[in-house]
């Protein structure tokens, strides 16, 4: 059916393909850092948009979406073209869904109703496109409050977490002023997440917004040491820490020391760094110039890398993973309409790269100083005690030679700083902020707030999101 004369029927589901928004072309797209889509018409949108079937259980929202986004309901605001109805009813529970829109994996559509047999709603993209027209319309304004509480207010952390809880408690009337360490604001989504895979005008723009409602921002502020913890007990009625779990999950192997080994942030973050036109020093340059790559964890971070690498001029990239490949379908312990485990491959995979599953790194070689590559071996996964456990399998011991080695084994828990410690927060089992029973409160400590992925382990930027609109609220009522 053609986009352009497709009318609303209960049976668009079948009559209108699934389509995504289409990547530009590779050979192209390696050639700079610049957003990886190309453009897609209003029709194209629309006619998306009616595939929805507003069934009377939406476990899109219900089940699949932290936010509990109204995805039904802008659905059928966008199919209508009332844009600016669909942006209100987004925006009513979430704050910045331009950036979800853009880099969440879209929990939503595994559990959209059609995703049972059929081809889900292309919901992201659809949120996507309703922020875009706000922006594109002048809709999206600074919403400053009409008068102050007089409670003061210091975010440590401008992750999406600390910016969500910043707008909030700033929109509620009281005085914010957020603490960032970081040269710049955004927290992972400046200096984790590349470029091609979210411009960073995306976070500047909403910066602006939320400083016209007057919101104060420092950078270059480590709180706890540049401002210590006495002083913002003092000048505070409140204190929320959502520092991020930043504690990098290490490799400590024979060769660990060899230069060319480095955490996949601190590779990511100077990348981030030189697209945004900063000077690196050559002598901590990072580069994947000419290089052989091999990136150790199969996750998104390590997808990232591999994106990265690729546009540096990488010349082999491997990605190693100890785990399984997952199956190329829907596995059945995780039945519709929980997330899928299935293999999964992004953008940067489709650029150039070999991945290999059950790998075990045994260590670490190199030449005078330098790092030279990997000993590893492949392992077979089994079930003990219903634990899965695995174990080497004899003969299978393989070098592969490398240049650069970027470790990107996810986060243990966030760093416990001079600020966490001399805050006295206590810590959970895992190492991260223990807050109230159900999570979503008081540190240990009076007067002190934690969310994100500070509390809950390194995650999404969805449920950091979820968990600071949801906590600005307590603190909004325990301020009154
Ligand atoms: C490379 C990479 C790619 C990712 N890609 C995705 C993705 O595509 N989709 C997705 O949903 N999620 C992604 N994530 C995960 C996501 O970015 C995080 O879950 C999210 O950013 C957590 O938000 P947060 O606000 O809790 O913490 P963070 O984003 O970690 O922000 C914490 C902030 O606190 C600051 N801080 C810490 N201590 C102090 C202090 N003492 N004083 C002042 N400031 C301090 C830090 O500098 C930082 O800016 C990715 C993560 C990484 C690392
Ligand atoms: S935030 Fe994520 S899960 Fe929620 S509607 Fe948007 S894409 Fe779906």
């Amino acid at each position: 059916m053609a986009e352009e004369n497709f009318k609303k029927n209960s049976y668009n589901f079948m009559n209108i393909t699934r389509k995504d928004f289409k990547y530009r072309d590779i050979q192209e797209r390696i050639r700079d850092y610049k957003n990886i889509y190309l453009d897609y018409t209003e029709d194209f949108i629309k006619s998306q948009a009616s595939r929805c079937q507003d069934c009377g259980i939406p476990f899109c929202h219900g089940f699949g979406c932290p936010l509990s986004n109204l995805i039904p309901d802008f659905n059928d605001a966008v199919y209508k073209g009332q844009w600016k109805d669909a942006l209100n009813i987004l925006h009513s529970t979430s704050n910045f869904p331009e950036i979800t829109g853009i880099v969440c994996p879209a929990l939503c559509e595994e559990a959209c109703t059609l995703n049972f047999g059929m081809e889900p709603v292309t919901i992201k993209n659809i949120e996507l496109a309703i922020i875009e027209k706000g922006f594109e319309n002048g809709w999206i304004l600074p919403e400053p409050p009409k008068k102050r509480t007089g409670k003061k207010i210091a975010v440590i952390g401008s992750g999406p977490a600390g910016l969500v809880i910043a707008q909030n408690l700033n929109r509620q009337g009281h005085t914010v002023v957020v603490f960032e360490k970081d040269d710049r604001i955004g927290g992972f989504l400046r200096y984790g997440i590349p470029d091609f895979k979210m411009e960073k005008y995306i976070i500047d723009r909403r910066i602006e917004q939320m400083k016209m409602e007057g919101i104060e921002f420092n950078t270059d502020v480590n709180a706890g040491d540049d401002i210590s913890v006495n002083l913002l007990k003092k000048s505070y009625d409140v204190i929320v820490l959502t520092v991020g779990s930043r504690e990098p999950r290490d490799l400590l192997l024979e060769g660990r020391g060899f230069n060319g080994i480095h955490f996949a942030v601190e590779y990511l973050k100077q990348s981030n760094k030189s697209v945004a036109k900063d000077e690196i020093p050559h002598s901590e340059l990072i580069t994947a110039k000419n290089k052989k790559v091999i990136v150790i964890g199969g996750g998104d971070t390590g997808a990232d890398c591999i994106g990265t690498a690729r546009r540096q001029g990488a010349k082999e990239i491997y990605q190693l993973e100890i785990l399984p490949k997952p199956p190329e379908s829907r596995s059945s312990d995780t039945p519709w309409p929980m997330y899928a485990k299935k293999l999964r491959n992004s953008s940067s995979h489709l650029e150039g790269c070999e991945r290999r599953w059950n790998i075990l790194t045994k260590k670490f070689f190199g030449e005078n100083i330098n790092a030279k590559g990997i000993l590893g071996v492949s392992v077979e996964w089994f079930e003990k005690d219903n634990k899965m456990d695995f174990k080497e399998i004899p003969g299978t011991e393989f070098s592969l030679n490398a240049d650069l080695i970027l470790l990107a084994m996810g986060f243990v828990h966030p760093e416990h700083s001079k600020l966490l410690l001399d805050m006295g927060v206590e810590f959970d089992i895992k190492g991260n902020i223990k807050t109230d029973s159900f999570g979503y409160g008081m540190t240990s400590v009076e007067r002190v707030f934690a969310a994100g992925d500070a509390v809950r382990g390194a995650s999404l930027v969805v449920w950091a999101f979820a968990h600071a609109r949801d906590l600005s609220n307590v603190i909004n009522d325990y301020l009154k």
